[in-house]
Parts: C-alpha cells; sequence; structure tokens
C-alpha cells in the first residue's frame, strides 16, 4: 500500500510525496512535527501540516536567508541572531564565516531541535558548534526584553500560524531594530511571492518606514509554495551590492551571479506590489 503526504498550497493545488518510511511524528507543546523520508527528495521535516525542508533542497533557502547579507553586506558580521530556525540549517550557513564568533539561537520549540539532531543529521549539525548558543523561548519575547546588540539578525521563521504569528507584527520588527547593533543588517524569509502574496504585501505594510534601506529578494525553491520564495533585507546603512569578503567554498545555490539577479522582481510581482515595495 503506497503512503503519499499532501500538503495544500490553495483550496485546489499543493505538493505532494511519495513515503518510504516514516520516522517521527509527535505533538510539542507548540506545534505538530513530522518527519518523514520520501522518494525522491530525502528526509523531509512538517510542521503543524507544513514542509519546512526536505534534504533535497534546504540549501536554496538557507544560503539565502544567511550569505547575502553575511558575506556581502555587513562590514564586520561577529554577533549573529536567529530567531527560530530549530533545524540548524541557518546556523550551518552562518558558521561558515571565521569572523562570526557568537551566534545565538531563539527557538520556541526545544523539540525541533531535539527532532533534528535525530533524524536531520545533514542539517542539524552545526547546532553542536561551540560558538552557538541556543535559547528556547519566544523570539517576540527575546528582542523585547535582551539588552543585547547584534550585527546581523535573521529570522528563519515558519509560516504564521501557531507560535509564529506574532512574528509578522510591526512591534516584533520594531524590537528586532533595537537588537540592532551599528550597520546592523536584519533579514527575514518572506514567504511566497506567487502563494502567500497577502502575506508578503502585509509584511511589507507592517515594516513599512521602519528602517532607511528595505530589499526584496527572491529565489526558486522546488518544495514550497509556487516554487520561488521571497526574502526581506532591512537596515539603515547598507549597499546591497558591496562585496565585503570572498565567499566561503560550499555554496550550492548562492554565488555572485545570483546576488546580482536575486533582486530583479517579475513582472507579475511588480505590478502587485505596487505602492508596497
Ligand atoms: N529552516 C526551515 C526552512 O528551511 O525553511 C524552516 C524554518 S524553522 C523549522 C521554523 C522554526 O521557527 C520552527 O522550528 C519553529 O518552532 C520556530 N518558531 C516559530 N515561532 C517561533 C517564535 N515565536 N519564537 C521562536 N521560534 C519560533
Amino acid at each position: 500500500m503506497e503512503l503519499w503526504f499532501k500538503e495544500l498550497h490553495d483550496a485546489a493545488s499543493g505538493i505532494t510525496f511519495k513515503i518510504k518510511e516514516y520516522l517521527y511524528s509527535g505533538k510539542s507543546p507548540f506545534q505538530k512535527i513530522d518527519v518523514f523520508e520520501v522518494e525522491t527528495y530525502g528526509r523531509v521535516l512538517v510542521l503543524d501540516g507544513m514542509v519546512m525542508l526536505t534534504e533535497r533542497d534546504e540549501f536554496i533557502y538557507h544560503e539565502m536567508i544567511c550569505h547575502p547579507a553575511l558575506r556581502v553586506v555587513h562590514p564586520d558580521p561577529e554577533k549573529i541572531l536567529i530567531i527560530g530556525g530549530g533545524d540548524g540549517g541557518t546556523v550551518r550557513e552562518v558558521m561558515k564565516y571565521s569572523e562570526v564568533k557568537k551566534v545565538t539561537l531563539v527557538e520556541i520549540d526545544k523539540e525541533v531541535v531535539e527532532v533534528s539532531k535525530r533524524y536531520l543529521h545533514n542539517i542539524s549539525g552545526a547546532l553542536l558548534d561551540p560558538r552557538l548558543e541556543i535559547r528556547f523561548e519566544d523570539g517576540v519575547h527575546f528582542v523585547k526584553h535582551s539588552e543585547d546588540k547584534f550585527d546581523i539578525i535573521l529570522l528563519d521563521t515558519s509560516d504564521p500560524v501557531g507560535p509564529a504569528v506574532s512574528l509578522y507584527r510591526k512591534e516584533f520588527y520594531e524590537n528586532c531594530k533595537n537588537r540592532l547593533a551599528q550597520n546592523g543588517i536584519l533579514v527575514t524569509q518572506a514567504e511566497s511571492p506567487w502563494a502567500q502574496l497577502t502575506t508578503l504585501k502585509n509584511l511589507l505594510s507592517e515594516i513599512k518606514g521602519l528602517f532607511h534601506k528595505t530589499t526584496l529578494y527572491l529565489s526558486h525553491i522546488p518544495t514550497y509554495p509556487g516554487g520561488i520564495w521571497a526574502f526581506l533585507m532591512m537596515g539603515e546603512n547598507y549597499d546591497i551590492n558591496k562585496i565585503q569578503r570572498p565567499l566561503p567554498p560550499g555554496t550550492k545555490y548562492y554565488n555572485d551571479d545570483v546576488h546580482i539577479g536575486m533582486t530583479a522582481l517579475p513582472q507579475y510581482l511588480k505590478e502587485a506590489l505596487d505602492g508596497n515595495y
């Protein structure tokens, strides 16, 4: 008997995987967590029924949320804050920079870290890096009450449901801004411009006027809704085209050409965002 996983991206379309082996299914105090092996994408992490990552294409998202800010834009990225990211993929990419002295990961759900360590070895390995501090708490609370300042803040969060809802509000971005050191850069994943355009537009209106500079950039991600994903870079003082340091070896998606092309917006998106960006 064949077992298939299905995630609907709208009322009548989505993605489906033929499951080879179910590895984990559990419920944390925050969300349902599933991990299974599928025929063509390796192991898949699913939270509340939504694909977070697959072993085959996770490198695209984790490279794109991290390298544009760390490699190009910030002059001296020593202290990094990651909100969410309990699977460790973003931590792995950040740790490729010797300039980085300390990474603070604020992940609300300890279960996600434990499950990723147990079943997603190619992704969670950096969670053992001595430069990493993991705090199991709500990112909204952390940025509101911490006194710390960070050179780069990466919002590697899940979709705006469950524990992540409050991560898409103006007050949260204002508090993130307060946690940025001088020349600090904030990057957030910004959902699918194809399948979740309303969410992207809401996010843009939440942050409108908050930062001197905002840069929207895109990448393709095969297993995400619409196969295309948006990221938002924000800060007071950066030049998106000013390369500060060599690209660390080992990236499989991000490179100089991708960096130049990633801010080019397709016409449908330009028209849809008219006035919002
Ligand atoms: N890195 C994955 C990817 O490739 O897209 C997906 C993101 S990661 C799994 C999303 C994480 O955000 C989850 O582990 C979830 O528990 C965490 N999260 C959700 N709401 C949060 C909050 N309010 N504070 C901190 N972490 C939160």
